[in-house]
């Protein structure tokens, strides 16, 4: 019935528009229903449906109320981009609009990223402050605010954050986030329907900009380009952007000079990789999540100690372990034991096998303990070179998975007995002699980050 409604009103359109008009724009849209006020369509992207609702918008509800279907907004869902999920709590409801529904370009949000969500710690407090700083909004005193650090350490997390934390306190602000990699597509999408206009207008209406993995666009040149264009607008009005990469501006292969200077202009900071605290409270956060969800699991208290240990890469893989015990515990109704975490966890367990050599090792004793990696080798025995020695073996031991014999090799061509010796010795000295003990932690620590 309403499809019928729909048929007049492409035709109506179609002979308003003309032929090629039409073709770009209306003809790529899929009626679904006219329901309440709200005509629902859906469009392959929803660059063109922000087209069709600024441009044609008014036209279309005319024609809709013409028709005696009083429709007061159009909406458009595209399967590229899914519906904003709503915040928690969800969101105050939306101002009435005028007469159509706009909706930024932006790729969706994710609910879980949250600053309430995020556990900082040593290697993310300052990243984490920054975000909050940009988020509560005010008068702009970084920008751009550059977050940079490796795969999974919590880049898109905070760049969310600060999305939902800034449209909560301004309400009626633009806030868009988006890929690096989505901003050149609807730029690529812009050239091709010979809109740049739009495309202009669209990201310079913005309050709030965020790029995640800017990384992505370097080498790209024409979207560089645009994007640096979009950027000094932005900087000009004192809009706030906000963007993130795998690395420091500096170290960005393919990214134009003059771009890599703007972004220095605000304030970079990286997000350090994790250290055992940090992981062991992320790990401690998402299992009391966990634990909410299933009343019937429980988890056995070294097992967190342990994968916070173990798994040092990133946060993703470590959420990815504890995500696969829950679901393995909850599908056997048992407690989480170590014996568990070893069955089901073996291959990240292998994989995140620790790669620290015996020369790294080495360097970094003999660099604590102020001396050279020759005396380490060496045959003197003075106590200020052999404890530095046998500290450097124990940890071979502990955090190589190289033998005693092949250890005693490399130090010098030691027996292996030697290294027993050593790796005793430290062992007992950990427990008696406190300096010891911090030291052996110290390297440890350092040596795994
Ligand atoms: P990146 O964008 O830097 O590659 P993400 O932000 O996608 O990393 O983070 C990867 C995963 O790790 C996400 O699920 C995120 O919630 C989680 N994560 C990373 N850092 C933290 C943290 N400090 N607290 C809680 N979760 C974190
Ligand atoms: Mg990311």
């Amino acid at each position: 019935m309403t499809q019928d409604i729909w048929g007049r009103i492409r035709s109506e359109l179609q002979n308003a528009l003309g032929k090629d008009e039409f073709k770009s724009w209306i003809d790529p849209l899929d009626f679904i229903n006219a329901d309440g006020r709200v005509a629902r369509f859906s469009a392959p992207t929803s660059f063109i449906g922000n087209w069709v609702s600024r441009n044609y918008g008014d036209m279309i509800l005319d024609l809709f109320r013409s028709e005696d279907l009083p429709v007061d907004r159009i909406a458009f869902k595209t399967a590229s981009a899914p519906v904003k999920p709503e915040p928690e709590g969800g969101k105050p409801k939306a101002k009435p609009v005028k007469s159509v529904e706009f909706e930024l370009p932006g790729s969706p949000l994710d609910t879980r990223f949250t600053f309430d969500s995020f556990v900082v710690g040593k290697p993310n407090e300052l990243a984490h402050a920054a975000a909050r700083r940009v988020a509560e909004g005010g008068p702009v005193t970084f920008n751009p605010l550059f977050l940079y650090g490796g795969v999974g350490l919590g880049k898109t997390h905070l760049m969310h954050a600060i999305a939902w934390e800034y449209q909560q306190t301004h309400k009626d602000s633009r806030v868009l986030y988006l890929s690096a990699e989505q901003f050149m597509y609807r730029f690529v999408q812009a050239l091709r329907f010979k809109d740049m206009h739009g495309f202009k207008e669209l990201f310079r209406s913005v309050d709030v900009l965020m790029v995640d993995d800017v990384q992505f666009i370097a080498g790209k040149d024409s979207t560089q380009d645009e994007f640096f264009h979009t950027f000094n607008a932005l900087v000009d009005q004192g809009k706030q952007i906000i963007i993130s990469a795998d690395r420091a501006p500096g170290e960005i292969e393919g990214l134009e000079e003059r771009i890599k200077s703007r972004l220095h202009w605000g304030l970079v900071v990286d997000l350090h990789p994790t250290d055992y605290e940090l992981r062991l409270g992320i790990l401690q956060s998402k299992a009391e999540a966990h634990l909410k969800t299933m009343p019937g699991v429980d988890i056995d208290a070294g097992v967190l100690e342990f994968l916070a240990h173990r798994i040092s890469s990133n946060v993703r893989v470590l959420e990815g372990a504890l995500t696969r015990l829950f679901a393995f515990a909850s599908l056997v109704g048992r407690e989480i034991t170590m014996d568990m975490v070893q069955e089901c966890l073996a291959d990240i367990l292998r994989a995140s096998e620790r790669k620290v050599t015996v020369e790294e090792i080495m360097r970094k004793v003999a660099d604590h303990y102020h001396l050279r990696m020759s005396d380490l080798l060496s045959p003197r025995r003075a106590r200020n070179v052999a404890r530095p020695r046998q500290v450097a073996m124990y940890l071979s031991k502990q955090l190589t998975s190289k033998s005693l014999p092949d250890i005693g090799r490399r130090f010098g061509g030691r027996d292996h007995t030697t290294v027993i010796h050593a790796v005793r010795k430290v062992e007992e000295l950990t427990h008696t002699d406190h300096q010891i003990a911090e030291d052996v932690e110290l390297l440890r620590r350092m040596l795994e980050a």
